[in-house]
């Protein structure tokens, strides 16, 4: 360069005999990872860095990876392409909305978020029922709050003189400017009618960093995680979806039994149509994990490994009984006679009856009352007849995943210690994917 204009050489010798060779005009070279030459590349680096960044996100969703890797990967190894620009790339908000939606679009067409699904829930935490995963645009406003910060505390001469040039103004820092945006965007998402009404149904009700587990284990498949989600968000084309809201058909009943509005509630723990098929089968696969459990303690030979438990109707030895949906016999008829579980400690004289339900998830705790009101005159009936102490122990799950705030308790009440909360939440969740993969 030579008074602001480039100037055509030979190229450059330095004392170590290497040589910088000279640009040709719209050349650029790299420089701590920016292209420039007399100024730095911006539309050129966008281009570049744009889809590079593009080429990542599509090459993981096309992985098999699980949900919550998926999420992670996209996090850490496409992100920073971006991120590693900000501050200094002069990308306008448009250019990174462009880049957020594309990845969206990407997301959807591999069938990793549903396309109903709520844009909000996708960037907010795991630990708070989002997919966790970072905004191009919010991660460049970060990064360039973060550079203000480093610039104004440097003590180096150079860095000060950067700072003088006030070129960034936001007088914000990173921290602050990270958690006003996950608290706007949780008060958004919580206040959308539909995609809200999850959290308003299961809020009080349920222990709620024990719900959202599953999502930060993140280890079912990333097309059952958006699914899930989008249940929950009621962004699924039910009957009563589409004759509701989108107004494309009259008829707003269940498919199945044609009585009932077809909802997601509906349709994953009410209609009879398939409450002796499946929903019994996701019932029974979680209640199978607690009879292994229970067999497992009183040391009754069982599988290693709960999927590979077969139950039987009587199970026995010296200190127990277990019987497995077993009708029990009284001398006055009732009608809730037959407990999914029912344990007889011999030594201990006690009896447990324990009953399973998956309903839906704003209806746990009701589930769990009933279950004990309804068993009580059995309780009652056995404690007289048997002479031991009765107890009704209810085990309850949401079919999207909710988690009762006693269901620990009673888990370990029954000494169901090596199943753990998560497993259960995912044996009903598949279940429940299942269900709406099938009918819908
Ligand atoms: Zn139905």
């Amino acid at each position: 360069m030579n008074r602001g204009k480039i100037r055509k050489t030979e190229g450059i010798e330095l004392p170590n005999e290497s040589k910088i060779k000279n640009l040709e005009e719209k050349e650029h070279y790299k420089y701590l990872g920016i292209l420039q030459a007399d100024n730095i590349a911006h539309t050129e680096v966008k281009r570049k860095t744009g889809s590079e960044y593009i080429r990542r996100v599509r090459k993981i969703l096309k992985s098999k990876l699980n949900g919550g890797n998926t999420i992670q990967a996209i996090n850490t190894w496409a992100i920073p392409i971006i991120r590693y620009t900000a501050g200094i790339i002069d990308w306008t908000q448009a250019e990174l909305e462009t880049l957020d939606r594309k990845t969206r679009k990407i997301m959807t067409i591999n069938h990793a978020v549903h396309p109903h699904s709520d844009v909000d829930g996708l960037y907010l935490p795991r630990s708070s029922g989002g997919r966790g995963m970072l905004q191009v645009h919010q991660t460049v406003e970060e990064e360039k709050r973060g550079l203000e910060e480093y610039i104004k505390d440097s003590e180096e001469d150079a860095l000060q003189m950067v700072n003088n040039a006030k070129l960034f103004n936001t007088n914000e820092t990173k921290q602050a400017y990270k958690k006003e945006q996950v608290k706007n965007r949780a008060e958004k998402w919580k206040n959308k009618p539909l995609h809200g009404q999850y959290l308003h149904n299961i809020s009080g009700k349920s222990d709620i960093t024990k719900t959202w587990q599953w999502l930060k284990n993140g280890n079912l498949k990333k097309e059952t995680e958006g699914l899930i989600l989008a249940a929950q968000e009621q962004a699924l084309r039910t009957n009563a979806i589409r004759a509701k809201v989108e107004k494309s058909t009259t008829n707003c009943k269940c498919r199945l039994c044609k009585e009932a509005d077809e909802t997601v509630d509906h349709l994953i723990s009410c209609c009879k149509k398939i409450a002796q098929t499946d929903y019994k089968q996701r019932h029974d696969k979680v209640a199978g994990m607690i009879h292994w459990n229970i067999c497992k303690k009183y040391k009754l030979p069982v599988a290693k490994d709960w999927w590979d438990h077969n139950i039987e109707k009587v199970q026995e030895n010296e200190d127990v009984k277990i019987l497995w949906d077993f009708r029990l016999q009284t001398d006055k008829h009732l009608p809730h006679n037959t407990p999914d579980i029912t344990v007889v400690e011999k030594k201990e004289k006690q009896v447990k009856i324990i009953n399973i339900a998956i309903p839906g998830d704003s209806r746990i705790e009701e589930k769990e009352i009933e279950k004990i009101t309804k068993y009580k005159d059995l309780q009652i009936e056995i404690e007289k007849l048997w002479q031991k102490k009765t107890q009704i122990i209810p085990v309850v799950i949401g079919a999207l995943g909710a988690v009762p705030k006693d269901l620990e308790e009673h888990l370990n009440n029954i000494g169901a210690t090596e199943i753990t909360i998560s497993q259960l939440q995912k044996a009903a969740l598949l279940g429940t994917a299942y269900i709406l993969r099938r009918y819908l």
